[in-house]
């Protein structure tokens, strides 16, 4: 029924329908892959007006900076204030999507399209898939429904959000699913070789170098978590600025810590531009990392997750520390 009220919602949009494109703060691979490869789909069906965002800083990560559709960004303060449709893209709930959270009260209707189990359905309609591996399986989902047929620059935006979220089709979530939909992007001729390498394998310099700090003072603690283990460090504004490197830059930091053979979980607590600390965590399935982000206000899936923490480091890792047992599984 979502599914039929999806494509009716887009179906039955006037020619002259204004459309606004959003998805979560400090966007990753599957947020703006999953968005922009929307957003060209829609733009073959014939919306011409049509728009993009999302909020806090306005700088897409570099190693994104080459995906088609790109065009359809505007800044947030410039998009339309009232659209006739909002689509939301890979935002569990409304916390996500900082100031433009009223853009969803003031569009003719919103649609959320989503693979967090922790979704809470803030949209009109809403597609939510948790078995999803991205929010691009739901995306390429509701284009077929919709008649669009894939071409190279939407499959290269789908490509990127369905490897980002599957680790390069490494995570349990890589279901026989994920393998045909890769196929049936790569039949459009992207070039995965290429794709991975720019958003996988391709770091400045003084990013190699601040990685190499903030490893350096990584803590491994064999106790924590029922004896599983903790491994985590964290990377300051002034590291950042040591280094020259911009914010987002540290979102790839985790995956340098959380290979760890003697932690289960792993944490990298990273500073924000706002003052406060970004917190990624991991797990490898001893503990649901979901249930320790939303004991402290944030969200996620079982074995990826984040909240946003306040006071020092210190006090950032002793609460984390606090909800682990809590939220050991029985494996
Ligand atoms: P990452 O560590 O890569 O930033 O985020 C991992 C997962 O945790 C993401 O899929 C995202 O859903 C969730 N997540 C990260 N930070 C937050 C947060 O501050 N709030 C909520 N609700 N979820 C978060
Ligand atoms: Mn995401
Ligand atoms: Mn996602």
């Amino acid at each position: 029924a979502e599914w039929a009220a999806a494509v009716a919602a887009v179906r039955r949009l006037p020619a002259d329908a204004r459309v606004l494109l959003i998805c979560h703060v400090n966007p990753d691979g599957d947020a703006l892959g999953s968005m922009l490869g929307f957003g060209l789909g829609l733009r073959r069906l014939g919306v011409r007006q049509l728009q993009a965002t999302f909020p806090g800083p306005p700088e897409v990560p570099e190693p994104f900076r080459w995906l088609p559709g790109l065009d359809l960004l505007v800044p947030q303060d410039a998009a339309y204030p009232d659209p006739d449709l909002v689509i939301c893209f890979d935002a569990a709930s409304e916390s996500r999507l900082g100031d433009l959270v009223g853009r969803l009260g003031s569009a003719g209707a919103s649609l959320v399209l989503d693979h967090h189990a922790s979704n809470t359905r803030f949209g009109d309609i809403n597609l939510v898939d948790p078995h999803a591996a991205a929010t691009s399986v739901v995306a390429e989902g509701l284009l077929d429904r919709l008649g669009v047929p894939l071409d190279a620059d939407i499959a290269a935006c789908l490509y990127v959000a369905l490897s980002t979220d599957t680790g390069s089709f490494r995570f349990e979530a890589t279901t026989p699913a994920v393998h045909e939909m890769a196929a049936r992007l790569l039949a459009t001729g992207i070039r995965p070789g290429d794709i991975s390498r720019r958003i996988f394998d391709t770091r400045p310099f003084g990013a190699v170098r601040l990685f190499g700090e903030a490893i350096g003072r990584a803590r491994l603690e064999p106790g924590a978590a029922g004896g599983r283990g903790l491994v985590w460090t964290y990377a300051t504004l002034d590291d950042l600025a040591r280094h020259d490197q911009p914010p987002y830059v540290l979102e790839a930091l985790i995956d340098s810590v959380r290979c760890t053979a003697e932690a289960d979980v792993s944490c990298v607590v990273k500073q924000t531009p706002a003052g406060d600390w970004a917190v990624s965590l991991r797990s490898k399935g001893a503990v649901d990392v979901s249930r320790v982000a939303v004991a402290l206000g944030g969200g996620g899936h079982r074995f990826a997750a984040g909240f946003t923490g306040r006071g020092s480091v210190d006090e950032v890792v002793d609460s984390i520390r606090a909800e682990l047992d809590g939220a050991l599984l029985a494996v």
